[in-house]
C-alpha cells in the first residue's frame, strides 16, 4: 500500500470522507485522493514522490504556480513580524488600493477569508441596499455555500449528484430564484412579472463550475441593462475570473461593469482570501459606515495580505495576461489536435486561462448541455493522464487552469498523454 492509500485510511477515520473540502474526493472518478506534499512551478508532487503536471492550481489561486519565490518571500518576511493583529495594517490599505485601481466596478472593498464569505456577505449587503429580498442566480453557477447560495450549484454538487444540501432550510432558499444560464430571455420575463422584488443578480461572468462555459455574446451586456432598468445590483462573482481572465476580471474583458464584484483565490495569492467591493454608495452602507453587519477576526490578516499584494503585482506587470492568452490558446489547440486522433465526440471551451474539455458533440453553453459530456469517459481519460504525470480536477465538471509557468514542453507533453487516449481503445467512442 502506498503513502496516499495509507494516509487516506487514517483520513477516513478522522474527517468526513476524508478530504477538507468536498471537491478533493475522488469519488466521481472512482478512487482514493493522492495527498500532495509540495509543489515547485506547473509541477506537484504526491507523498509517493510521483511528480505530475498540475492543471488545478488549488482551483485557481495559482495563477504565477506553485511556491513561486516572491509570493513565499513575502509571506516568510511579513510572518517574521507576527501574523495577525486585529488592528488595522498598511498592507490592507495597498490591498485595497490596489484591488481599486485593478478592477473597473470596485470604488471601495471589504476582504473576508474566502470565496464563500465574499459572496453571502454581498447579497447581504445588496438587500440591505435596496430594501429587496429576492435574488437571482443562474443554474450551474456556484457561488461558495452560503445557503441562500446553495441552489443548483454546479460543480461539486453535480459531480457527487447531492440535491441542493439537505441542511439549507426553505427560508433560506425560497429568495433565490434560478434561471439557466445565457437565456436573456428569461431574465426578461422574469423580471417583467416581479423585477422590483428583486435585491440582487449574481452571475459568474464566465462560468468555470459546470466546466468552462462562456458568455453568450450581449449576455453580460444583457443582464447589465435589465439590473438597471429594474434598480437591481448586478454581482459579478469573480472569485474565479478575477485578475485571470484581465487585469480586472471578466468585466475589464467584456466591457461590462457590474455593481459589485467578488473577488477570492488569486487575490489571496494562495492564502485564504475572499473580497468584495463596489460602488461607494453601496459599500458604505456596510459597518462600521453603515448598518449592514459583517466582521471578521482574520480578515484582512498581514499573511494573506501580503501573498495577495505579492501575486498581484506581478499579475499587473504588462504583457502578463498576453502571456497567459497564448497558453490558453495552445492549450486548445493542442488538445483539439490530440483529440481528433480518436473517433469521440468532444468540445473544447476556453477563455483565456480557463480551459475545459468536454465529451459530448456540444455546444456546451449551459448547465444542461454541460451535463451530456460522458463522465465515464471523463474518469478513464483522468486515469490514463494520472498514469502519463497529468493531474486534472477529479470532476468533468470542473474547469482547468493554466498558468504562467505552464511552459510549452510542459504541455507538449500533456497533449501527448491526451492522445494516447483518445487513439486507444479507451478514448474510442
Ligand atoms: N464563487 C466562485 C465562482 C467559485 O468558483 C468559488 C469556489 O470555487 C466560490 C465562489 C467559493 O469560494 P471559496 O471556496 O473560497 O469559499
Amino acid at each position: 500500500m502506498d503513502r496516499s492509500a495509507r494516509l487516506m485510511e487514517r483520513a477516513v477515520r478522522r474527517m468526513p470522507g476524508g478530504v477538507n473540502s468536498p471537491v478533493r474526493a475522488f469519488r466521481s472518478v472512482g478512487g482514493d485522493p493522492l495527498f500532495m506534499e509540495r509543489g515547485e512551478g506547473a509541477t506537484i508532487f504526491d507523498v509517493d514522490g510521483n511528480a505530475y503536471t498540475d492543471y488545478v492550481m488549488s482551483y485557481g489561486p495559482l495563477v504565477l504556480g506553485h511556491a513561486d519565490r516572491d509570493v513565499v518571500e513575502a509571506v516568510k518576511a511579513t510572518a517574521d513580524h507576527g501574523t495577525t493583529f486585529g488592528a488595522p495594517t498598511e498592507l490592507e490599505v495597498e490591498m485595497a488600493e490596489l484591488v481599486c485601481e485593478l478592477v473597473p466596478s470596485v470604488e471601495s472593498v471589504r476582504m473576508v477569508n474566502s470565496g464563500t464569505e465574499a459572496t453571502m456577505s454581498a447579497i447581504r449587503l445588496a438587500r440591505g441596499f435596496t430594501g429587496r429580498e429576492k435574488i437571482l442566480k443562474f443554474e450551474g453557477n456556484y457561488h461558495g455555500h452560503g445557503d441562500a447560495l446553495l441552489v443548483s450549484a454546479g460543480s461539486g454538487v453535480a459531480t457527487l449528484g447531492l440535491p441542493d444540501s439537505p441542511g439549507v432550510t426553505e427560508g433560506a432558499a425560497k429568495d433565490t430564484a434560478v434561471l439557466p444560464y445565457n437565456d436573456l430571455a428569461a431574465v426578461r420575463e422574469l423580471f417583467e412579472r416581479e423585477g422590483e422584488l428583486f435585491a440582487a443578480v449574481i452571475v459568474e461572468p464566465v462560468g468555470g463550475n459546470m466546466g468552462c462555459v462562456p458568455p453568450a455574446d450581449g449576455y453580460l451586456e444583457g443582464l447589465r441593462e435589465l439590473t438597471s432598468e429594474y434598480g437591481v445590483v448586478l454581482i459579478f462573482d469573480e472569485v474565479m475570473t478575477g485578475f485571470r481572465l484581465a487585469r480586472g476580471g471578466a468585466q475589464e474583458r467584456f466591457g461590462v461593469t457590474p455593481d459589485m464584484t467578488c473577488l477570492g483565490k488569486i487575490v489571496g495569492g494562495g492564502l485564504p482570501v475572499g473580497a468584495y467591493g463596489g460602488r461607494q454608495e453601496i459599500m458604505d452602507m456596510l459597518a462600521p459606515s453603515g448598518p449592514v453587519y459583517q466582521a471578521g477576526t482574520l480578515s484582512g490578516n498581514p499573511l494573506a495580505m501580503s501573498a495577495g499584494l505579492a501575486t498581484l503585482r506581478k499579475v499587473r506587470e504588462s504583457g502578463f495576461h498576453e502571456r497567459l492568452e497564448e497558453i490558453g490558446a495552445r492549450w486548445r489547440e493542442g488538445m483539439a489536435e490530440a483529440a481528433s486522433g480518436g473517433s469521440r465526440p468532444f468540445t473544447i471551451n476556453q477563455v483565456g486561462s480557463m480551459v475545459s474539455i468536454f465529451f459530448t458533440e456540444g455546444p456546451v453553453t449551459d448547465f444542461t448541455s454541460a451535463a451530456t459530456t460522458d463522465t465515464e469517459a471523463f474518469a478513464s481519460f483522468f486515469w490514463h493522464l494520472i498514469s502519463r504525470g497529468v493531474y486534472l480536477a477529479p470532476s468533468a465538471y470542473e474547469a482547468g487552469f493554466l498558468s504562467v509557468v505552464h511552459t510549452e514542453d510542459v504541455l507538449e507533453r500533456t497533449f501527448e498523454a491526451a492522445r494516447e487516449w483518445f487513439e486507444s481503445e479507451n478514448g474510442a467512442a
